[in-house]
């Protein structure tokens, strides 16, 4: 009998059960199974069986194996039992881990699809807001150049009057001294 656990873990080959108790047949293991994932033999052998012929000729004559077949026809049918229930059992604890974990897996994969949705909207907000951050930068930028512009003009302004003012300033002292020569050809006195 043979028990083909996971894929990648090698082949267990157990002893077949015939009329005259279990004999050893690996006619229902293909070379191909040796070759990949491999054999362990259930007799104890660390090994991992690659090549059959091997396994047929040189390890099911070894002692070790032959004292296993030995021990199998001593006990009998209900150790045999036990075995394939143990394997049973292991089966199905592999078999839940498994589906546990495509569970997961299953979690995952719909909790990304929920949030892609939500990372484009940030993302597009993100974008958005980037584009009016520039818009206000030019626009500042503009009023600044504004400003700049209006705040020469005054200053030129602000130049002119001066001017003037310092024109009317001179014309008056002008004035004030054409005034008092005038007054004092006229016989008027003045204290300076
Ligand atoms: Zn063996």
């Amino acid at each position: 009998m043979a028990t083909t656990t996971l894929s990648l873990r090698p082949t267990i080959y157990y002893p077949s059960e015939s009329r005259g108790g279990f004999i050893d047949d690996i006619s229902g293991i293909p070379a191909a199974i040796f070759q990949e994932p491999g054999v362990k033999c259930s007799c104890g052998s660390k090994t991992i069986f690659k090549n059959k012929y091997s396994f047929t000729h040189v390890h099911i004559k070894s002692k070790q194996h032959q004292t296993y077949l030995l021990n199998w026809n001593k006990r009998g049918t209900q150790d045999l039992i036990k075995t394939c229930v143990d394997l049973k059992k292991e089966t199905r604890t592999q078999q839940i881990a498994i589906a546990e974990r495509d569970k997961t897996i299953r979690t995952l994969k719909t909790q990304r699809e929920i949030l892609k949705p939500e990372n484009e909207r940030l993302r597009n907000e993100l974008d958005a807001c980037k584009s009016q951050y520039e818009e206000l930068i030019t626009q500042l930028q503009e009023e600044n150049g504004l400003f700049k512009r209006k705040n020469t003009r005054l200053s030129d302004t602000n130049e002119e009057l001066t001017k003037k003012v310092e024109g009317f300033t001179e014309s008056s002292k002008t004035g004030e001294t054409l005034a008092k020569h005038l007054l004092s050809k006229l016989g008027y006195d003045f204290e300076e």
